[in-house]
């Protein structure tokens, strides 16, 4: 008996790394899987690796700032396997530089994609789900409890993250409607977003340095958390910070 049997999941940005991932551990143990990206190659690899492993999963391309779109992906995953009970708004991009030289269309860009497509998601998820209850996992970053130089478009966006899935918890709870939602903080995770990253700063050594464990994390450390808080074990987890960073902000 997996741990997620029976639960439909979407999962977001799901054609490479952290996405990628929670596929592959939600279909694991037990999940029928719905995979989205704008990423059509991605998301074919993760079809491939899910089905050889046995999982359940459709795919579609979505972007996730694209309102119109969330409808479609709710109803078309309704259809395949029954109504969605875990949302993973995992899809983000991270944009660098230096605040006096960051412009305006970055910043809105870097909103969009983190921020918006987690409110549209959410709202796409409470409409779905109703009183049937389920999870929302909101992924969100270490960026989204601190600040670093050089990423403040990418902490503020992280941050909102954090603070959107405490008030959507509190507000499913008051509703009486079952859905719980929390936010998973990753440290540095071996990605090629981190490795776009690494580049840009120059440093391969940065999760040593960054890192008390001294590695970066691996995709699949993050998708166990999203696990957990998909499954039934996490049923009083809701507005839940869960922080997977290898003790990065334990350290002050
Ligand atoms: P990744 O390997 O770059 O995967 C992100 C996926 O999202 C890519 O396939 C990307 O497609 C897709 N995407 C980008 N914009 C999109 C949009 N508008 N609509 C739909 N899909 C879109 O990154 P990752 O490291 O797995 O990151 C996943 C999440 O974890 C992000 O929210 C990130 O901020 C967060 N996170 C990552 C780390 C880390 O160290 N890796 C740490 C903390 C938090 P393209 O490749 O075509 O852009």
């Amino acid at each position: 008996m997996g741990q997620v049997d029976g639960e439909i999941a979407i999962i977001t940005g799901a054609g490479s790394g952290i996405g990628r991932a929670c596929a592959l551990v939600l279909a694991r143990e037990g999940a029928a899987i719905m995979a989205t990206d704008i990423d059509d190659e991605g998301l074919r690899v993760t079809e491939r690796l899910v089905t050889d492993a046995g999982g359940r999963i459709i795919t579609a391309h979505q972007d996730v700032t694209d309102e119109s779109m969330w409808e479609a992906i709710f109803s078309q995953t309704e259809n395949a396997f029954g109504t969605p009970s875990v949302l993973v708004n995992n899809a983000g991009i991270a944009i660098a530089g230096a605040i006096t030289d960051f412009t305006l269309d970055d910043w809105r860009k870097q909103m969009s994609v983190n921020v918006d497509s987690v409110f549209l998601g959410t709202r796409a998820a409470m409409r779905y789900m109703g009183s049937k209850g389920g999870s929302i996992v909101n992924i969100s970053s270490v960026a989204g409890l601190r600040g670093a130089a050089g990423a403040s478009a990418y902490c503020t966006s992280k941050g909102a993250v954090r603070l959107f899935s405490k008030a959507a918890a509190v507000e499913c709870a008051q509703m009486g409607t079952g859905i719980r939602v929390n936010s998973v903080h990753p440290g540095i995770i071996d990605t090629p977003m981190v490795a776009s990253i690494l580049g840009m700063f120059d440093g391969d050594d940065m999760a040593e340095r960054l890192t008390p464990m001294k590695r970066p994390g691996t995709p699949e450390e993050i998708a166990y958390g999203c696990l957990y808080l998909g499954s039934d074990e996490a049923s009083y987890c809701n507005g839940t910070i869960l922080t997977i960073d290898g003790g990065t902000t334990a350290r002050q």
